[in-house]
């Protein structure tokens, strides 16, 4: 790594972001905060992002015309969207400071690959079999055994991509459905819980990570993150751990999210990983010393890691278009709740909208406000 890497990038300097999303939203609200310019790189015209950010360059993530443009403009470039092709960030980084790595983004856009990183670094994944053609079929078959989920190795989120397997006779079928796309054929562990780690890296190898959050989904997509979640102090210790090595073993820079499953006899298991910031990890907002948003310009900027400790315990609710639309009187009659809305202009079943965190004395007491307000929402 060249020394100018490791140059402390300073308030008043402009970074970049590929992709315009909430996530992206809210890394211009801390960089602002902090006194950086921001621009965004996203095709949409209306994102929520690009709304927000001093400058919007609205180009295709490959448009080379529009990557000379940011990296010219840009001190660091990062990204909030994690299937922005890796070629743009290869691309960029020849001009401009770039995390994380195209490889790093590459690794994690595959389920299979991240799972080899995963194994390399100590970590456990859940049996798997990785299937690249029907001649794989069978030997998934004999390694794995139902029930068992396939997965799409490449561009799942949110449930997306998957299917369930009961009878070894689905699996042929539904990798037919898939389109015979890459697979990953996965065990389909009984769950006690589901954590997830937040881990912060800078180019100088100084890494953090984030109290751990306990998540509950709701059809594939993540309802909400309590923390400090309810599980052993070893077990949150290992977890912690854990996401650290697997920074430390990818040289990551930035903000890496990780996922574990707690299966029904203890045992943790790495389910996979994400190299940008995470919707668990909204609760950092409200609650921590240091959001994993502002965390996220201080890795880029190839500043010290911002304090991660918890001020408060908390939960976090997603808001999805389902709710819409919502009455915000009851929720804002709330005192403790802390409401975020990312600016979608058009609802959808299914789409993120907006969080709200919930802080208390202890986290029973904040799930309990967290059902309350959540009910009075829906329609
Ligand atoms: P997201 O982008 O929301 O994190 P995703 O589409 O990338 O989701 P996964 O994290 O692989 O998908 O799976 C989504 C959810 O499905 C998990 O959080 C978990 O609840 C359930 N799930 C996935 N894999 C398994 C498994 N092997 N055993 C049991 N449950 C699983
Ligand atoms: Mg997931």
């Amino acid at each position: 790594m060249s020394k100018q890497n490791l140059a402390e990038i300073l308030p008043g300097a402009t970074l970049g972001v590929l992709g315009g999303g909430q996530l992206g939203r809210m890394f211009c609200v801390a960089a602002r905060t902090l006194g950086y310019h921001v621009i965004v790189l996203d095709p949409d015209e209306g994102s929520p992002a690009g709304r927000i950010a001093d400058e919007h360059i609205k180009a295709n993530y490959l448009d080379e015309a529009a990557l000379d443009l940011l990296a010219s403009r840009c001190d660091a470039v990062t990204t909030e969207f994690e299937n922005v092709p890796a070629e743009s960030l290869r691309y960029l980084a020849k001009n401009t400071r770039v995390s994380p790595s195209a490889d790093a983004l590459e690794v994690a856009q595959n389920r299979d690959s991240e799972k080899r990183y995963a194994l390399k670094a100590g970590l456990t994944p859940a049996p798997y079999y990785f299937i690249q053609s029907e001649a794989d079929i069978n030997k998934a078959i004999a390694a794995i055994d139902v029930p068992a989920i396939l997965k799409s190795a490449t561009l799942g989120y949110d449930g997306k991509g998957q299917v369930v397997i009961n009878q070894l006779e689905e699996l042929l079928p539904a990798y037919e459905s898939m389109n015979r796309v890459d697979c990953v054929l996965e065990k389909k562990i009984e769950l006690a819980l589901e954590i997830s780690v937040i881990v912060a890296r800078n180019a100088r190898g100084e890494a953090v990570s984030y109290p751990i959050a306990e998540n509950e989904h709701r059809n594939g997509i993540l309802h909400q993150s309590a923390v400090p979640a309810r599980v052993d102090e070893s077990v949150a210790e290992k977890a912690r751990q854990q996401a650290i090595d697997l920074a430390e073993s990818m040289d990551y820079v930035g903000i890496l999210a990780v996922e574990f499953f707690i299966s029904g006899e203890g045992e943790l298991l790495f389910n996979e990983m994400a190299p940008r910031t995470h919707n668990s990890g909204h609760y950092t907002k409200d609650a921590c010393v240091t959001s994993q948003f502002e965390q996220q310009v201080r890795m880029m900027c190839g500043l010290k890691p911002g304090e991660t400790r918890l001020i408060s315990p908390v939960v976090m609710v997603n808001m999805l278009g389902d709710l819409w639309d919502p009455d915000w009187r009851a929720l804002l009659a709330h005192p403790e709740i802390k409401l975020h809305l990312y600016g979608k202009k058009e609802a959808r079943p299914g789409r993120k909208m907006g969080h709200f965190n919930v802080l208390a004395d202890d986290v029973e007491q904040a799930l309990a406000v967290a059902k309350m307000a959540f009910e009075e929402l829906e329609p």
